[in-house]
């Protein structure tokens, strides 16, 4: 990687700003229900102060407005916060201002300061430079660990840049070298598995991908519009009309450049969208009116499977089907096995977007993965090929 991490700067005895992705889902009693994206920050903040650094960390949770929702509060993260880093962490009520600036200056090295959401501040979204000078003032060189929020360019993420110098944490190494470099130097055979609800969500990447792979399958919710752009009756099935032509475009410049596309030869389709649906399997081009897809057949898993065989780099982003309903999951698990099967194999695989995260989780096959990226939006503009703001205002070496 050519940006600068925390490994090439001196941090001790400095105040350091590290802009982390907390926004995690929490119950209606505000306990968090999923604190990956805390436990992955855990190296950079552990490394930091075992190096003699203060560290201050700044995030945002939800979209609260200047009205100060509480429940958008970072203050529900201090006790978890605590526990993960096993030292007290100390808080403060705003996240610039006197309060914030106080606490900034009175942290020792070894400790550490979470500040309050930086979304209470419209600032933050509209990278507002004197905003972005504020936060800078807090420390002496800023972390950036979000990679989730990379494809915004945000105060605490970008414009903090022209006012100190930002390297980037492990996570958001992590996040760049799989990604970029897999992309940049991809060894082949290459497959991507396109999954989820809408292809307007995902065009971007299909199109970027069949420059670059070998094998694209095309699975979940989205692929019932490619199945009616080919004239197939698809019921109440999701899909997009207005895509045909597209749909229809992508198959043809995948063709043209030699890259097979993998779409569903079976479905199984539901009487309607429920967990408790009466569901059958069908051929693709035989879905009755009132019935719809919610999940690929076992022709079509064995299709997944075999299209995956040999793969040397594997890109993974949306589940083929409606995977939390159990009866419409195993399009998906069985796509999840094949990547970790590919990956044990010798395979390079990235899994991005937290619906593809979650349905690997239930197989219990994380740990198998080459890659598994925070990001959501974020993975996906980078796998479409687009400038990310937060990477680029990290300083280069
Ligand atoms: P995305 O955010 O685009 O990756 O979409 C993820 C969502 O797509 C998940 O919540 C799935 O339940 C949903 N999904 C996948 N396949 C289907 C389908 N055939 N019909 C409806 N929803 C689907």
């Amino acid at each position: 990687m050519n940006k600068k991490t925390i490994k090439d700067i001196d941090v001790k005895g400095k105040k350091v700003f590290v802009r982390v992705d907390y926004n995690v889902p929490f119950d209606e009693n505000q306990n968090i229900t999923n604190d990956e994206r805390m436990v992955r920050t855990l190296p950079t903040i552990n490394y930091l102060l075992d190096n003699g650094a203060a560290v201050i960390l700044a995030c945002h949770i939800g979209r609260p407005t200047e009205a100060r929702e509480p429940q958008f509060s970072t203050k529900h993260l201090v006790d978890h916060l605590s526990e993960l880093l096993k030292k007290d962490v100390k808080w403060a009520p705003d996240c610039v201002g006197p309060e914030a600036e106080n606490a900034a200056k009175d942290l020792q090295p070894g400790e550490v300061l979470l500040l309050e959401n930086l979304r209470y501040h419209k600032a933050e979204k509209k990278n507002d430079p004197a905003f972005a000078k504020q936060l800078a003032a807090l420390a002496d060189v800023a972390v950036d660990d979000a990679f989730g929020v990379s494809h915004r360019g945000h105060a605490s993420n970008a414009g903090i840049a022209e006012y100190v110098e930002v390297v980037a944490g492990f996570l958001m190494e992590a996040e760049i070298n799989y990604i970029g470099k897999t992309l940049e130097a991809p060894q082949h055979p290459f497959v991507a598995i396109i999954g989820g609800a809408k292809v307007s969500d995902k065009i971007g990447v299909i199109n970027n991908m069949i420059d670059k792979v070998d094998t694209i399958i095309i699975g979940g919710g989205m692929a019932h519009t490619f199945d009616a752009a080919k004239g197939f009756p698809i019921g109440d099935s999701l899909c997009e009309p207005d895509k045909y032509d597209l749909a229809r475009d992508l198959l043809k410049k995948a063709e043209e450049k030699g890259v097979k596309v993998v779409l569903p030869v079976d479905l199984v389709i539901a009487d309607k969208f429920d967990k408790d649906a009466a569901f059958k399997t069908v051929p693709v081009d035989q879905v009755p009116d009132g019935w719809q897809a919610l999940d690929s057949g076992v022709e079509t898993s064995k299709e997944y499977v075999k299209a995956l065989e040999g793969a040397k780099t594997v890109i993974w982003n949306g589940p083929m089907g409606v995977f939390e309903f159990d009866n419409f999951a195993k399009g998906t698990l069985a796509v999840a096995k094949a990547v970790a099967k590919a990956t044990e194999n010798g395979a390079v695989s990235i899994v991005g977007g937290g619906d593809s995260v979650a349905a690997l989780k239930k197989t219990g096959l994380t740990e198998k993965i080459s890659h598994v990226s925070t990001g959501g939006g974020a993975t996906l503009e980078f796998l479409e090929g687009k400038e990310m703001p937060g990477v680029a205002a990290i300083a280069d070496k």
